[in-house]
């Protein structure tokens, strides 16, 4: 696609505007039905030859700053531009700066005036390597729930269905893969590569598709949705342009609760084990924090092939505030083909059981085993004697 950088005296008709567009994607075999759009500089966002050049065309006019204009580096400066209008250069900067990355100039400036015609234009044409399109992105952040398709909310189902690209770790993708139609870009990556998935993902979306990222669990609980917004806020997001709509979905915590009966009754928190971005002095402050304040906790990524210790370190300090009798459920693969659920005790607890696809859940000092159910009771108050916690 073709982008027109244009220059003009002021008053310049649209027909003169017209005639060396035409006539100079003519001489230079470019075809005028590949105009994306036409490009100038702010002061003429007002100018009514271009104005209605661009109305007559239904073309799109998108104006830059004198700023941005002069920070583009062009084949041909002019010193009296620059004193003019504090860039010194408008048709070929506004060319390439509208085209975007890797623009090509293909037609550097040009002056035309035309006899008998009041005004002149300066022109330049640059080709962008990335199709346009009008419309504006939209980035999709969807939690797709624990595992089976029967967990993930309506709302989500519909925006994977809906998307034009659907990107994601490629477990989560197959475990949505039912949902998706033909016709739609599916792009998977390994799990590490949760950076350029996001980047990947925005770079789609800004080109005017709309992408759904998605994430198992819930995306805003250490899945993609704080790392894309974080990645559009350092790309200068403007908070609207590509439009973001978050979907929830059933994060771990919840189902495996629900698979235990009723452990998160009372007052509860999540702790990840992950040290990869965050420090681990500050996992251990929040575990000693959540330990001594008897929350129920809900420990996510507990233990991995490489990082293997930082459970049993929970788990003592947590037998420094807790009786060693306390109830403590691992949760593996929830959901999913594979599920399996072992009740234990903080005091019995086999790290050995634990691996990357388990949730625990340590009961906090009234929480008891009842069968093969886990039970908080609502409240600390009403506990006959016997039951009274230490
Ligand atoms: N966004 C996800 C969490 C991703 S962090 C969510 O909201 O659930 C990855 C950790 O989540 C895993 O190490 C594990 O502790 C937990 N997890 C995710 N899915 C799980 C499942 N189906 N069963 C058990 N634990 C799960």
């Amino acid at each position: 696609m073709l982008w027109v950088g244009i220059g003009c005296e002021r008053g310049t008709s649209s027909r003169l505007i017209a005639s060396t567009i035409d006539r100079t994607c003519r001489n230079h075999h470019l075809s005028t039905s590949a105009i994306a759009g036409i490009a100038s500089i702010d002061l003429k966002a007002n100018e009514v030859g271009l104005l209605g050049f661009c109305r007559d065309r239904n073309l799109p006019f998108r104006c830059f700053s004198s700023e941005e204009l002069s920070a583009i580096e062009v084949p041909n400066p002019s010193a009296i531009v620059a004193a003019e209008v504090g860039t010194p250069s408008v048709s070929e900067a506004a060319a390439i700066l509208a085209a975007g990355d890797e623009a090509d100039l293909r037609v550097k400036k040009q002056i035309v005036r035309e006899e008998g015609e009041a005004g002149a234009v300066t022109i330049a044409i640059a080709q962008s390597q990335q199709e346009f399109t009008d419309r504006t992105g939209a980035l999709w952040l969807v939690g797709t729930g624990p595992g089976s398709l029967e967990q993930i909310t309506p709302a989500a189902r519909s925006a994977i269905a809906q998307a034009d690209v659907v990107i994601g770790y490629l477990l989560y993708v197959d475990l949505v893969s039912p949902l998706l139609r033909p016709g739609q870009i599916i792009e998977t990556s390994p799990i590490t590569q949760e950076r350029q998935r996001g980047d990947r993902a925005i770079d789609l979306a800004q080109w005017g598709l709309t992408v759904a990222v998605i994430s198992s669990g819930d995306c805003g609980i250490y899945g993609m949705a704080g790392l894309v917004m974080e990645q559009l806020q350092q790309r200068g997001w403007d908070g609207k342009t590509p439009k973001v709509e978050v979907f929830p979905g059933i994060t771990a915590l919840q189902a495996a609760a629900a698979r235990v009966g009723a452990p998160l009754m009372h007052d509860f928190c999540a702790i990840s084990l992950s040290d990869l971005l965050t420090p681990w002095e500050m996992i251990e402050k929040r575990l000693t924090a959540a330990a001594a304040a008897d929350f129920v906790t809900a420990i996510y990524n507990p233990r991995s092939q490489t990082r293997t210790q930082q459970i049993g370190t929970a788990r003592k300090i947590f037998l420094q505030h807790r009786k060693a009798d306390t109830p403590v459920a691992l949760v593996r693969s929830v959901y999913r083909p594979d599920e399996q659920i072992t009740l234990t005790t903080l005091g019995e607890l086999d790290v050995e059981a634990i691996d990357m696809l388990t949730v625990v859940l340590i009961g906090n000092q009234s929480t008891r085993q009842h069968g093969d159910w886990l039970i908080t009771p609502r409240g600390y108050l009403g506990f006959g004697a016997g039951n009274t916690p230490s």
